[in-house]
Formats: C-alpha cells, sequence, structure tokens
C-alpha cells in the first residue's frame, strides 16, 4: 500500500504543510502583521498549521486546503473568530425590558455620555474640591439619593445582593433576623435569603406560614437576641389565595416596641409611582421609608434603570455604621458606576419628562402602535428568508418587566409570530429558526412558546431595525 504522500488521490501529508516562516512572506500575511503584530499573527499561524497537520496525519486533508489562497482565507476566518470580543451586542426581542442574561437595565445617553468622561479624564471621585482633603466617593451621590427616597442617608455597593449582605453583616452577626416564611426568597443566580443570611453570620428566625403571616407571628418570636424583623420583597412570584402578610407599619410599629429596627429588601426598588404610566403599582422607596423602615436596600440596575449597583438608604445612625464595616471596602462600587448612577438618578428631579428620558420607563411605556409599525415593516422581510415552510405574522403578544419586578404583570405588545406550517412536527423547525437567529452576526433573541417563535419588538430601536434587513438576508440553512 502506498502512503497519502505517494498516491495519486491528491491527499496532502504533513510534510506538504508549509512552514511558518514561509507564510510570513506572504503580501496576505505581512498585511496582517501589520495589523495584529509578528507575535499574534505567527502563534495563531503556528495553531492553524497543527490544525492541519492534525487533519493531514489523519489522512483528511485535500491538497488543495493548502493553496496559498484558500490557507489565506481559513487563516482569517480563524483570526476573526479568535479576535473577536466575548461580549457581544445582541438583539433582545425576548419581551423582557429587564432580561438578567442580556445586561438588564440600557442606559440613557446623559449616562453613557458621563461614564465615558469619567473613562477618559481625572475626576473627584474621592477628592474634596472645596477643601482640597481626600473625599468620599458616597459623597457625591448621598444627598440626590436622599433628595429622591427622603431617607436621612444612603451609601452604595456593587449590587442589591452586596446591599443586603452588607446590612445584614453590619446588623445582625451573631444575631436573630426574623424573616416571614412567605418572603424567603430565591432570585436567579443564588442569591437566597437564607444563604446570604448564613454568610452575614446571622441567625434566620422563620415565622409564620408560606401563605400567612401575622402580626403575633413576629411579636412572640422576638427575643432578647433579635437584631431586627427583615421584609423581602416577593419578586419573582406572588402569593395569592388565602394569603396575609403583616404591612410594612405595622411591623415598624412592633419593632419599635422592643426597640428592634425593621428592614426591608426591595429587590427592583423604584423612585416613582408607575401607575401614572399605567404600569402595575409597587411601593416605591419614599412610601416605605415612609412607613418606618430604618434600612431600605434596592438594585440599581432594574426599574430604577441605571447601572448596576445596590442602593441601601435609611437611618443615619445605621448607614454610618454600614459605612464603617471593613466588608464595604470591598464591595463598594467603582468610578463607572457612580458616572453612570448621578445622571440616571437626576432625571427623576423631572418626573414628568421620565418616560421619554429613562431608556428603562420608555421602553416599559412604548405605544403598542409603534411597535405594530415595526412588525408590518418586519414581516414580509422575515416571511421571505423563512420560505414558505413558516408563516410569519404581526400579531398582538404581551411583554414583561422582568427581573424579579412585579412578576404576574404583563405588558400588551407587539411582534412577529414564527410558526412552521411544512409537513411534519414543529419543533425542530421551530428551534431551527431560533438557532439561525441565536447564530447571526448580531445575535437575535426571541422566546419559544407552544411550537411558536415570539420576537417582541419592545425592546427594538430604531438602529436596530434598520439592521434586521441585512442581518435577516442571510439563508436559514
Ligand atoms: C433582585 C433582587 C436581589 C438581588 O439584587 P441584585 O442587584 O441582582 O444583586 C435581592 N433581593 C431581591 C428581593 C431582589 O429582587
Amino acid at each position: 500500500m502506498s502512503s497519502p504522500c505517494q498516491s495519486t488521490d491528491r491527499l496532502a501529508c504533513a510534510a506538504d504543510i508549509p512552514a511558518v516562516d514561509r507564510l510570513l512572506k506572504q503580501a496576505g500575511i505581512i498585511a496582517l502583521v501589520q495589523q495584529h503584530g509578528h507575535q499574534l499573527v505567527t502563534q495563531q499561524l503556528r495553531y492553524v498549521l497543527n490544525e492541519l497537520r492534525q487533519q493531514a496525519l489523519a489522512n483528511a486533508l485535500p491538497m488543495h486546503q493548502l493553496e496559498p489562497g484558500t490557507l489565506l482565507l481559513r487563516f482569517n476566518e480563524h483570526l476573526k473568530r479568535y479576535l473577536q470580543p466575548k461580549l457581544r451586542p445582541m438583539i433582545n426581542l425576548t419581551g423582557t425590558v429587564l432580561h438578567t442574561n442580556l445586561g438588564r437595565a440600557l442606559l440613557p445617553d446623559e449616562a453613557i455620555q458621563s461614564v465615558v468622561t469619567a473613562l477618559k479624564t481625572p475626576s473627584n471621585l474621592e477628592f474634596d474640591v472645596a477643601t482640597g482633603k481626600r473625599g468620599d466617593r458616597d459623597d457625591l451621590i448621598e444627598d440626590l439619593i436622599c433628595e429622591l427616597t427622603g431617607a436621612e442617608a444612603a451609601t452604595v455597593v456593587n449590587n442589591n445582593a452586596a446591599a443586603v449582605l452588607l446590612m445584614l453583616g453590619t446588623m445582625a452577626t451573631d444575631k436573630e433576623v426574623i424573616v416571614s416564611r412567605g418572603e424567603l426568597v430565591e432570585i436567579g443566580g443564588a442569591f437566597r435569603i437564607p444563604d446570604i443570611m448564613k454568610r452575614a453570620g446571622a441567625q434566620l428566625v422563620e415565622v409564620g406560614t408560606t401563605n400567612r403571616t401575622h402580626a403575633y407571628d413576629y411579636e412572640s418570636a422576638i427575643t432578647t437576641n433579635t437584631g431586627m424583623l427583615m421584609k423581602v420583597h416577593c419578586s419573582n412570584y406572588a402569593v395569592v389565595g388565602f394569603t396575609k402578610e403583616v404591612p410594612l407599619d405595622e411591623m415598624v410599629a412592633i419593632g419599635r416596641r422592643h426597640g428592634i429596627p425593621t428592614t426591608v429588601d426591595l429587590g427592583s426598588g423604584t423612585l416613582v409611582d408607575l401607575a401614572q404610566w399605567g404600569l402595575p403599582q409597587e411601593p416605591t422607596v419614599k412610601q416605605t421609608i415612609e412607613a418606618g423602615a430604618d434600612v431600605v436596600t434596592f438594585s440599581g440596575d432594574k426599574l430604577l434603570g441605571g447601572p448596576q449597583a445596590g442602593l441601601i438608604v435609611g437611618r443615619k445612625d445605621l448607614i454610618q455604621a454600614i459605612k464603617k464595616n471593613p466588608l464595604k471596602r470591598a464591595l463598594r462600587v467603582g468610578k463607572l458606576t457612580l458616572a453612570a448612577l448621578e445622571p440616571v438618578l437626576s432625571l427623576y428631579r423631572s418626573p414628568e419628562l421620565l418616560s421619554e428620558r429613562l431608556t428603562t420607563l420608555r421602553l416599559l411605556t412604548r405605544p403598542q402602535a409603534e411597535m405594530q409599525q415595526q412588525a408590518n415593516f418586519l414581516q414580509p422581510l422575515l416571511q421571505q428568508t423563512l420560505g414558505a415552510d413558516y408563516c410569519v405574522e404581526a400579531e398582538p403578544m404581551f411583554s414583561q418587566i422582568g427581573s424579579g419586578a412585579m412578576p404576574v404583570d404583563v405588558l400588551p405588545s407587539y411582534g412577529l409570530a414564527v410558526r412552521y406550517v411544512g409537513s411534519g412536527r414543529a419543533g425542530r423547525p421551530i428551534m431551527q429558526v431560533e438557532q439561525w437567529l441565536r447564530g447571526l452576526d448580531r445575535p437575535v433573541i426571541g422566546r419559544i412558546h407552544h411550537d411558536t417563535l415570539y420576537l417582541d419588538l419592545r425592546c427594538l430601536s430604531d438602529e436596530d431595525l434598520t439592521q434586521l434587513p441585512l442581518l435577516w438576508s442571510t439563508p436559514l440553512a
């Protein structure tokens, strides 16, 4: 038997693989060296040549793959994949506005500009311009947060999970924390009230039942070692039917009678009454403070519409103690977060303009007719790409707020529904469309329900709308 090298079937063998040095002299490769440098190109050339060598050794490399033009093309594709950033822009057509896996809130231009400036120029992050002395980064936004929430004092950390951890770790280490059984929340990504309690060194005391907790449940659980009464927002579920929870002001009254603080993890924590825009009602941070909560924690990138952050507001002495906790240094926010947060908070000073200016609120209150117009424009394009085996229709649908904000409420929306009308079962063909959309240069993410692929256009910007015709001209494989 002859080896592939001697045979005439045009399979390459290892000896046919060109040397790196020779390739480095080719015009196409020289251009790449100019763009990316010698080290990167040589290293990646070695990688690709090694791949080819393995293929050759397995007698699976046709000779024509080693032609200079073909090789260059392969190398270019490899480089493109290798250099593509892992964090990529996508198009969110899931219908979930605050999608945790897609990065939650999108920020308004004011915040983006402020971050760019903070990236490029020195700032007074921890510098008191008036005295020339060292400053505290919290001072930059504490007054603004207090103005908007009515709280005495405020501080900011990395996210709300950190806020809860720091609050518990400061106020309740080695003490009992009384929480209703109906509020022992697990948030996606492994944030669980009982676990965070343990990590903070606090002892959870569950009271009441899953569906009903009464004032006397809290009252009779109080001991000399009780550190706080805590209320947790049922962010991502609803307890319905035969239920009873103790209103915050009643909890506060019980706590005060015993000299015990009452704290609230609000989760999403909105700063304005969303009902004025026809959205479901949520207790605002201000109302929570007014009801007497001693400390309140909430997220920066949920309904607030800002960057990832955890805000802690409340009584001055307690916030002071939280700031002094050594953990605060480990959980503090960076300047980019502060740069983004201040302009977002500032928008709340003009509440009647908020639904135009705050991106999250604009998306949540988008007129259905606007989305319908986009849907009518896109429907024939997608229908044409998918062909006669699929039926694409522009139709009304329902969006979700997301991120555990108002879990059971939905918003009337508009978008495209893709159904399989060819022969055979619909499951696989619909999944193929979902995969095709996900595989585009700019991945488009929809939602499958009952063998229908829904592309909810609530979060589709005008800019992305103009990109879709080109993206959708890629044929379905
Ligand atoms: C979302 C949420 C958290 C976690 O907040 P992050 O900002 O995601 O860390 C904690 N508690 C509740 C009730 C929540 O809804």
